[in-house]
């Protein structure tokens, strides 16, 4: 069966450039090996990342087997090659299967969690109209008793009939509160998960051509998304506005391609600083970057900060032989529970202003209070 689905396996003498080819009618021609080696590419091409393996991995994996269906090339680096160049077909059968089985699990557990946070949102919004609604009966029942009480013939009748009003409703306040809390709760503990998955977005993001960091688009929605998300699973969230010193004058004295070859080199640095897979950082325009981290509080935000301040004025940067040193300002502002995305980044480019006022190179911490709409 697999000698007529892939040819007898010997080398074709037409074999061309097989790699991004579109079909077309000639392809009815091509032998068999051609064909499954091209199609063991587009495969690997539009790979995904699964839970313990990178795309660009099973791509590789991809190719290995691509090779092997067209010149008998070992699979694995350290295997023997098959004596005479012969293919392992059953290898290759196995390859595919497992690989698709993976995906197949991956696909459905990806599935399983969303629809379970879905679910639980619809749950729980749905049980929260009505414990309201009926939260709001009773306040409109202890709304009547103060009127009530305005009516009453003696003094002490109506300080009763207030304070009975008075806590009733305190009590329906109080109530509302810790059931809403209770509700961010189970959200958020579903959130988690979700929010583990926004690694995974993040790689169709576009990125900035210069430096290779995210774009400012990219960015937008990523900021959106982790400030959603933060909300609910109670997550802390940093965002790190970092402008370069007297830019302007970089390009002046070196000129605009050596101030290019910095912001490069500017990039990597912070990537080699802030390299946690939760770590986000984007070109937020010209000589602005933003890094947005998650999980720590303001103190340890603050340490990195600090350290890649310290990176940057400590070991000059270098264009065609040429030293160039260069310090940085940055503004740093720990998302605040309920705040909205304009604010937060309001916060941390008010603290870069800071930050450059008080005399650049150093990092100012943004103020605590949400900026209103
Ligand atoms: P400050 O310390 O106040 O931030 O001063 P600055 O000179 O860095 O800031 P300013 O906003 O005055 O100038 C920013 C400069 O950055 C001007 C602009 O030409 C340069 N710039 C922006 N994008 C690029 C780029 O992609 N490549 C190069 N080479 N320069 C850029
Ligand atoms: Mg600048
Ligand atoms: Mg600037």
């Amino acid at each position: 069966m697999f000698k007529a689905l892939f040819g007898d396996g010997k080398e074709s003498k037409s074999s061309g450039n097989v790699k991004d080819k579109e079909p077309s009618s000639q392809d009815h021609a091509e032998p068999a090996p051609e064909a499954l080696a091209k199609v063991m590419r587009v495969f690997g091409r539009y790979s995904f990342d699964l839970d313990h393996l990178e795309a660009a991995d099973i791509e590789k994996e991809f190719e290995r087997w691509a090779m092997h269906v067209l010149v008998g090339s070992t699979v694995s680096e350290d295997g023997e090659p098959l004596p005479g160049g012969r293919r392992d077909w059953g290898g290759l059968n196995r390859f595919v299967n497992t690989h698709r089985q993976h995906e197949k699990k991956y696909v459905a557990e990806s599935l399983g969690d969303l629809r379970d946070v879905l679910l639980t949102f619809t749950q729980t919004i749905g049980k929260a109209v009505i414990e309201d609604q009926e939260a709001d009966r009773h306040m409109v029942e202890h709304i009547g008793g103060l009127r009530n009480a305005s009516e009453a013939s003696s003094a002490e009748d109506m300080k009763r009939a207030l304070l009975t009003a008075v806590g009733g409703i305190s009590q329906l306040l109080e109530d509302r509160k810790q059931r809403q809390q209770a509700h961010v709760e189970t959200l958020g503990s579903k959130l988690k998960k979700v929010q583990e998955e926004l690694g995974q977005a993040r790689k169709e993001m576009v990125l900035d051509p210069l430096t290779k960091l995210y774009n400012r688009a990219a960015l937008d929605m990523q900021v959106e998304r982790v400030v959603g998300l933060s909300f609910f699973s109670g997550t802390a969230a940093s965002l790190i506005m970092v402008d370069i010193d007297h830019f302007k004058l970089v390009n002046d004295t070196y000129g605009h391609r050596a101030g290019d070859a910095i912001l490069q080199q500017f990039a990597d640095r912070l990537v080699t600083i802030f390299l946690r897979k939760s770590d986000f950082i984007a070109r937020y325009g010209g000589e602005e970057m933003m890094v947005l981290l998650q999980g720590d509080g303001l103190m340890v935000s603050e340490r990195i900060v600090e350290r890649f301040l310290e990176a940057i004025r400590g070991t000059p940067f270098e264009h065609e032989g040429v030293e160039i040193s260069i310090t940085a300002s940055a503004g740093l502002a720990e998302l605040i529970p309920g705040e909205s995305v304009a604010s937060w980044i309001e916060r941390a480019d008010r603290a870069l202003y800071q930050a450059k006022e008080a005399g650049r190179d150093r990092v100012c911490i943004a103020s605590s209070e949400a900026i209103p709409a």
